[in-house]
């Protein structure tokens, strides 16, 4: 297989991911990444963790708006599907030697240890 791939790290997910809730109240759903909390080990996921917020009329007479919007969910509740295995994993990654070049990171499925990206 790939030879030139040095020692696992662990992988951080990022926008755009699937990804399958592992714990609390949408425990088994799944969703995209709609944005990355890294500071606070947050994300939020499309139709995940649902909160109602309501906007203020700005006008006299106009009517308040309720919104509905994902709230972020911590990382640690969330599995990557795996777009290869399609499989709830864990990230790995590693560093490809491009040979002299600066080694790129790369994240790796957990489970079928094909390249994500
Ligand atoms: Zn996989």
């Amino acid at each position: 297989m790939k030879k030139n791939l040095i020692p696992v790290l662990s992988g951080k997910l990022k926008t755009g991911d699937r990804v399958k809730v592992i714990a609390g109240k949408d425990n088994g759903k799944k969703g995209k990444i709609l944005q990355v909390f890294a500071d606070r080990n947050r994300a939020s996921v499309e139709g995940i963790n649902l909160a109602i917020k309501y906007l203020k009329p700005r006008k006299q007479g106009e009517k308040g708006q309720k919104i509905e919007f994902p709230a972020p969910i911590n990382m640690s509740n969330l599995m990557l599907l795996c777009p290869r295995c399609n499989k709830a994993v864990r990230i790995r990654s590693k560093f490809l030697d491009t040979a002299g070049k600066k080694a790129k990171k790369v994240r790796i499925c957990g489970k079928c240890k094909e390249l994500i990206d």
